[in-house]
């Protein structure tokens, strides 16, 4: 059976949010902390012009190149691989010129070789993606902390899978489609696992 997992990156694979509040902090001189920064994100998520600058300040900045794997995704990633998974990444993309090769770099860090493609894509092409890999395989996974995007990989993929995100979380109450739900990387071994048994 022909496996494939596709993973996004930012607090899926990789830790943002932290790093990111750091850097804000500094940009804008405030004061915000994990607890009251979803304010920000919703705000970003309603006004994205209006971060555009930080956006291209923070990527540039040395913290993003240098974002840490997720607590237990190391230990997932070399699970997966034993378990004869492709591993893909679907990441969003940016005008920057270093942004790919960044990314690339930094996941290699954490993760080793072992990603048989990093895709740097706008966000209405991550489902294209998705489904390209998912056409080809018996059985795909797509993982993201973004509701929304999860719910795009609905009918797509065999196991849409929401990466659960305290910052995230408020979204979820608008989506309908049924998704599997993670809280913790052990969690998309156990769904993956459980579909390979009825198949
Ligand atoms: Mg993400």
């Amino acid at each position: 059976m022909k496996k494939v997992a596709l993973f996004d990156v930012d607090e899926v694979l990789l830790e943002m949010w932290q790093p990111m509040i750091v850097a804000f902090n500094k940009y804008f001189k405030t004061h915000y902390t994990f607890k009251t920064f979803p304010i920000v994100v919703r705000d970003f998520d309603k006004n994205r012009d209006k971060y555009k600058d930080f956006a291209f300040y923070f990527m540039q900045s040395d913290l993003f190149g240098k974002l840490q794997a997720r607590r237990g995704m190391k230990e997932l990633i070399h699970q997966m691989q034993k378990q004869n998974y492709d591993l893909v990444v679907v990441t969003a993309s940016s005008p920057l010129p270093t942004f790919a090769e960044k990314r690339r770099q930094n996941l290699e860090t954490e993760f080793g070789p072992v990603f048989r493609k990093i895709h740097c894509v706008g966000s209405t092409d991550k489902t294209s993606v998705i489904r390209h890999y998912a056409d080809q395989y018996d059985l795909s996974l797509f993982i993201d902390d973004h509701p929304y995007t999860v719910a795009q990989s609905v009918g797509v993929v065999t196991a849409p899978i929401w990466q659960d995100n305290i910052v995230r979380r408020p979204y979820l109450n608008k989506i309908t489609k049924p998704m599997y739900i993670a809280r913790h990387p052990t969690d998309i071994l156990t769904i993956a696992t459980h579909l390979e048994k009825q198949r």
